[in-house]
């Protein structure tokens, strides 16, 4: 079978389609025939090799994917060939036309929702929902900004948080993400790129500031975020790829909390909590990933090329 295979940590050139031997399960395990292939964006921080997580060399990358169940390994009672899952994680990397996995890393896919945009729900989706509502613990009436909302974790958290009864104030760099970010829910949308964005943001809420803001770029905006939270705010730090200096001040005087948080540390109760919300959100409609580019498999250099550029609409997913 075809994989992209890494040999040496570089730039996007050192993404490489090649033939591999096919995978075979083992007990508990199921071969998954991957249909789309989500890009994160750490995905490309891993590639460089000045990630924190450096798998050994080499290897296939990718978590996120969804396809049909190709071959099921002994004692495996969830899934049977031929069935739709997406993947949470793969043992083998999901940048390829199979991918090894553990029988409880598969999620059924419900038939309203595409290959490519089962491929956009485990890292984007999941680390949403843990961000608004196992750090957060936002809840309906609560005001929230969404800052970098045009992209994979932006969107997901626009629809959640505009489900579950919030009063949403997206961002994004782009016209076109603006208006998408107001298609997917958002009340108002804001230009991240503005420098009077946030005394805009704060206006939006009659000066009272943000119950919640989710951080995409924690290493830009953290500093200013604190000074539009409301009392008791939380700044939920999603991405940042460089220090800052903050003001501790401001976070006093709102009482007023910086969370962390990374996907990674979710447990198998948090886990089964964000599949249970996903599959409730598929099936009402609320949750609806919205993929902007789908790129051949072989071009995968072009994708880790385009997930760090500006003007994110969505998704980008590989096809084999
Ligand atoms: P993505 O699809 O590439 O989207 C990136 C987003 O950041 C876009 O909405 C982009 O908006 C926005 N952005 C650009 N400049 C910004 C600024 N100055 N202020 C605020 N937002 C800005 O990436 P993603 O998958 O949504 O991931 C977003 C971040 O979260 C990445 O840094 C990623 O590594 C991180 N992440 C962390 C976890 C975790 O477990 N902690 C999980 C998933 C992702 P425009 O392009 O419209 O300017």
């Amino acid at each position: 079978m075809k994989a992209i295979r890494v040999h040496e940590f570089g730039g996007p050139e050192v993404l490489h389609l090649e033939e591999v031997p096919e995978p075979q399960p083992s007990a508990g395990q199921v071969i998954v025939r991957i249909a789309a292939a989500g890009v994160n964006p750490v995905e490309t921080y891993i590639r460089s090799g000045t990630y924190a997580l450096k798998p050994p060399l080499p290897y296939t990358p990718g978590s996120d994917g969804a396809g049909t169940v190709a071959a099921v390994g002994q004692g495996v009672t969830r899934f049977a060939v031929g069935d739709r899952v997406y993947l949470a994680g793969s043992l083998s990397g999901t940048y390829a036309e199979r991918a090894l996995c553990e029988e409880g890393s598969l999620v059924p896919l419900p038939a309203n929702t595409s290959f490519a945009q089962g491929a956009a729900l485990y890292v984007p989706y999941g680390t949403a929902y843990q961000a608004l509502f196992r750090r957060a613990k936002a809840h309906s009436g609560e005001t929230l900004l969404v800052h970098g909302a045009s992209g994979g974790v932006g969107i997901a958290a626009v629809q959640m948080a505009r489900a579950a009864g919030l009063r949403v104030t997206g961002t994004a760099g782009t016209d076109r993400g603006r208006e998408l970010v107001l298609a997917e829910g958002a009340h108002d949308a804001l230009d991240h790129s503005a420098a009077d964005h946030f005394e805009k943001a704060l206006a939006l809420t009659g000066g009272r500031g943000y119950d919640v803001i989710v951080e995409m770029l924690a290493n830009v905006n953290l500093a200013r975020d604190l000074t539009i939270l409301a009392r008791d705010g939380r700044v939920v730090v999603i991405g940042s790829r460089a220090p800052i200096e903050i003001n501790p001040r401001d976070a006093m005087m709102r009482d007023a909390s910086i969370l962390g948080m990374t996907l990674r540390n979710a447990t198998p109760a948090d886990l089964a909590a964000i599949y249970a919300a996903l599959a409730a959100g598929l099936e009402n409609g609320t949750l609806r990933p919205v993929i902007g580019q789908q790129i051949p498999l072989a071009e995968a250099p072009r994708a880790h090329t385009a997930v760090m550029e500006p003007g994110a609409y969505g998704k980008i997913v590989l096809v084999p």
